[in-house]
This record gives C-alpha cells, structure tokens and sequence, in this order.
C-alpha cells in the first residue's frame, strides 16, 4: 500500500529535470520519426509572453476561475519546454506535452468560431482608418483593433468556448498538460497575432478580401458624397456670381 502512495506522489510531481530529460528524448525521437514537431522552445523570463497580443491571451485566460487552478503548473510546464508539438489549426490546436510518461501526451484544444456579427465588428473597425487595411495587406495585426479585444465581450475565447482534452489520466477539469498548450498559444500569437485568425475559425485571406472591398465601397460612397457637395459649391457659387 505505502509503495502504490510512493509512486502516486512521484507520478504526479516529476522534477524539473526529470520533464526536461524526458522532453529531450521524446524531441530526438520524434525526430528520428521524422515527426515535424514545432515546440515551444524553453524560456527563463518571467513572463510568458512578450507582445500586447500574447499578453492579453494569457490576461484573457487567468481571468477565469475555471482554469485557475492548474494554471500555475501549466506556466512551470511551458516554460521548461515540455510544449514539444504546438499547431495552430483552423478552430483548433493540436499539441504534444512531455508529461511524467515516456510518450508525450496527446492534447487537442477546440475553439469555437468567431460569431457572424464579431467578425463584422473587426471589419468594421479595420475600415475605421486606412492605415488599419495597410497592416492587414502587410500581414499585420492592426493596432485598433486592441480596442475590440478588450471589451467586455472581447474576441478571445471564453470558457463556454473552449473544449480540450488530453490522454494523460487526470481527470481534472483542467490538466497541466493543457494549461501548457493553452500558454503555447500565447507564445504562438506573441510570433504572429495573424494566429488569432486561425484559431476563431476565420479564413484570413478571404477576410483580407472582404475587409478591403467593404472599405473601397465606403470609401467610394463618400467620393460621391464628396462630389455631390462639389457640385452644390459649383451651383451656390454660379447663383451668386461669385467666380
Ligand atoms: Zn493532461
């Protein structure tokens, strides 16, 4: 009985080098496989992540109590590189976590789509100001758009949308394994907020497409507006032989 206690406390609390040995075994293996891992690489900062995009994930994520308790571990667990595998998909990210077993644990995180209406909220703000649609054809995040995440109904996910699960046996609401990759794509959007697009289910080329047309619409709208107006001036100056 003392034996089977042993090993339980030893299985649910593997020591910092203990993870790091393991998550360098598995890394040469999957390489040997030919496994295309993208890793989260390990870090010493204290903070996770660096950019305002990344930062807001991770304010975004410790907001809700939900999550609160394994987040900690998760933070232990990304930055000592256990995140051997991190992909951004549409709607989901696929992960591999180094964990107390050999093979690293399998962990799938879904996301709902963002909702008709959100979308066109960034579309809209995107055509507030011409500079918006330059950093989006530049393949950057608009700036303005900073004003929609942090509202109070934001464009990250909340828990109610999120759905994960992992092949490691804890059956908490949350395990470490997945508060890791839930911390990876902080870092992934800190490398490229474009993730975001990926992540609420949204074809980014095809939004591009839809945000610029609907700015050269308004855009065209207020040249005829523009025009119109030109054409009174003309009109008012003509009635009163002002030239
Ligand atoms: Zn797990």
């Amino acid at each position: 009985m003392s034996k089977y206690w042993d090993d339980f406390t030893k299985f649910s609390q593997p020591t910092v080098a203990e993870l790091k040995a393991r998550a360098k075994q598995s890394s040469e293996n999957a390489a040997k496989k030919n496994l295309a891992y993208e890793p989260i690489e390990p870090f010493t900062r204290r903070q996770i992540c660096t950019s305002w995009w990344g930062k807001a994930w991770c304010e975004n994520l410790e907001r809700y109590a939900d999550y609160e308790s394994r987040l900690d571990r998760g933070r232990r667990y990304v930055k000592n590189g256990t995140v051997l595998d991190l992909k951004i998909k549409k709607g989901k990210v696929e992960a591999r976590v180094q964990g107390t077993r050999k093979t690293p644990y399998k962990i799938e995180i879904r996301i709902s789509p963002l909702s008709e209406e959100k979308c066109e909220a960034i579309i809209e703000q995107c055509g507030r100001r011409i500079e918006n649609m330059e950093s989006l054809i530049k393949g950057e995040f608009p700036l303005d758009l900073k004003e929609l995440f942090l509202a109070k109904d934001g464009l990250f996910p909340k828990p109610k949308e999120i759905s994960f699960n992992c092949s490691c046996p804890d059956w908490a609401l949350m395990c470490k394994h997945v508060a890791a990759a839930m911390y990876g794509i902080g870092v992934r959007l800190d490398e490229n907020p474009f993730y975001f697009f990926e992540l609420r289910g949204i074809d980014a080329d095809k939004f591009i497409g839809v945000a610029l047309e609907s700015k050269v619409e308004s855009m065209l709208a207020n040249a005829d507006r523009d025009s119109e107006r030109i054409i009174r001036d003309a009109d008012l100056t003509e009635l009163f032989g002002v030239i």
